[in-house]
């Protein structure tokens, strides 16, 4: 297990762990304006952790301030490129030699396993840092082809106070998917976590300022969506909003930046991905797997979940044992036990919204295959079986909502045409994955679904940082990771000299 120390180290750890409590303004580490704070969960247990400091708009504005004037004064939007790139490698350091720990509090605060923690979470968000800090000193202007009296330069650069709001389901990655393009490329950045999950965020602040990011340059605010996002969303002086979240929320953003100053804004939405089977899929056994981590890994609460298996009418005999096979491997456990492989539902709210899906797929008639009851209810945590639904009706409400949970959809089809047509008929446009031994059926199909990543033979693999992750339609608006993130996060300006 490469490291990872047993259950018994873990539970040893926690007890004498240091629960970050305070937001992080200009520098420092500080209650919020009103005193108020909120109680955080542990939703493997229903135990309190800790308090944390719930901010509000007098402390969104505190962190605007702190922002504008450390970008103004240039202490870290004019630094060399380079220099940047050694900070951001500093930081990125950092969170390696606080992989125990930074592992430790994602587990506790949002109940996803120990071993996915330790060998995913805090991996990848490091490695993000790392990819971004080593991209922005390579990062070229353009000249433009000019008569030899002008000069004309195209430059990118930062929009200046930029807000990234992030959600529970991977607190810490999806915070680095943000930040990291958002500071390589010299911007000011307040970021809020999820009020389920702010821990890990709250911890990044000292340790970007031991990287030796400047104080005002990275905030952290805690709190709730209303009023900490809103207030970031429709602040006059924020230049960019960065959200990732559910669909209903990205819409509230983007009308909150129309009210406001049009401030950029970038949204990585929900999802419904289709996962197709066709008849000569190479290998059933690995189609099977990769069925079952697609929607079990991360108990389910992934917008890139593979929730609809769009699975060939000839297959389902021989699919779908092998289906219950591989998801035998994420039977809910403690999420502290590096065994574990599906932890804890993050809070009592998605539970029961999970639990409710359920009902509803039964009410609706699909068939209830296995799974589907609440599991280790001694435990006081929120633990839901494996579940998968067969004989699905495209229609239903499990194949066309978000459930983020560990539901899957089996969907029959008969033909290709058909398969396509329902991976299509979504709101969303995340992902997709299509299983097939045919080269020409593989492109042909990938090109006609409209999604932002499609996997072929594989499900969720490749999640290498070159690779840019955003989605179609209603799954949201620009990209996260690679050189198009950096877009993003700059402007493009165009200066014309004249040459005496
Ligand atoms: P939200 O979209 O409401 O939350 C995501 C983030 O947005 C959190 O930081 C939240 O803060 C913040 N937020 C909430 N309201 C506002 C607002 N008006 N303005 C600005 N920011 C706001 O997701 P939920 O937690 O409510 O989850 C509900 C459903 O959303 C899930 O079941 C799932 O379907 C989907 N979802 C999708 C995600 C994805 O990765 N695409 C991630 C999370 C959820 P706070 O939590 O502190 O209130």
């Amino acid at each position: 297990m490469s490291g990872l120390p047993d259950r018994t180290q873990w539970e040893q750890k926690a007890a004498t762990l240091h629960f970050p409590s305070q937001a992080f303004i200009d520098g420092e580490y500080t209650p919020a304006h009103s005193g108020a704070y909120f109680v955080n969960y542990n939703p493997a247990t229903g135990q309190a952790l800790g308090e944390v400091a719930a901010c509000d708009a007098v402390d969104v504005e505190r962190a605007v301030r702190a922002a504008r004037r450390s970008f103004n004064a240039g202490v870290w939007s004019e630094q060399a490129p380079t220099a940047r790139k050694h900070v951001l490698q500093r930081f990125a350091s950092l969170l390696m030699s606080h992989r125990a720990e930074l592992a430790l509090l994602e587990t506790l605060d949002m109940g996803k396993p120990i071993h996915d923690s330790w060998h995913v979470d805090v991996p990848a968000a490091s490695q993000c840092l790392a990819w971004f800090a080593e991209s922005i000193d390579k990062w070229l202007g353009e000249v433009a082809p000019l008569p030899a009296h002008l000069l004309g330069t195209i430059t990118h650069e930062p929009l200046g106070v930029v807000a990234a709001i992030v959600p529970w389901n991977f607190p810490l990655l999806m915070a680095l998917w943000k930040i990291a393009p958002a500071l390589a490329t010299g911007n000011s950045v307040i970021l809020k976590p999820s009020e389920k999950s702010p821990l890990t965020a709250l911890r990044l602040g000292a340790l970007a300022q031991e990287a030796g990011i400047p104080a005002g340059v990275f905030n952290v605010l805690s709190g709730f969506g209303v009023p900490v996002g809103q207030a970031l969303a429709e602040h006059p002086d924020v230049d960019g909003v960065f959200f990732t979240g559910s669909t209903a929320t990205g819409k509230v953003i983007m009308a909150a930046a129309a009210r406001s100053n049009l401030k950029r804004v970038g949204l990585e939405l929900g999802g419904k991905s289709p996962h197709i089977i066709l008849p000569d899929c190479p290998d059933l056994t690995a189609a099977a797997r990769a069925a079952a981590g697609g929607i079990f890994y991360n108990q389910g609460e992934m917008c890139s979940a593979g929730s609809r298996l769009l699975l060939h009418r000839s297959l389902m005999a021989e699919f779908l044992p092998r289906l219950r096979q591989a998801a035998a491997r994420y039977q809910p456990a403690q999420s502290l036990d590096p065994r574990t492989r599906l932890g804890a539902i993050v809070d009592r709210t998605q539970f029961e919204r999970i639990l409710h899906y359920i009902a509803v797929g039964q009410d609706q008639g699909a068939t209830l295959a296995w799974g589907g009851k609440a599991a280790l209810c001694d435990s006081g945590g929120y633990f839901i079986e494996p579940t998968v639904f067969t004989e699905v009706n495209h229609q239903m409400t499990i194949a066309r909502e978000e459930i983020f949970g560990p539901v899957l959809a089996v969907i029959p089809f008969d033909t290709l045409e058909e398969a396509i047509e329902m991976a299509n008929d979504t709101d969303y446009g995340l992902a997709a994955a299509l299983w097939t031994s045919d080269l020409t059926t593989a492109h042909r199909v990938s090109r006609r679904l409209r999604a932002g990543t499609v996997w072929v033979n594989s499900y969720e693999e490749g999640g290498d940082m070159n690779l840019p992750f955003g989605g179609y339609k209603q799954s949201g608006q620009g990209r996260d990771k690679s050189w198009h993130a950096l877009e993003k996060y700059t402007e493009l300006k165009s200066t014309l000299f004249k040459l005496g």
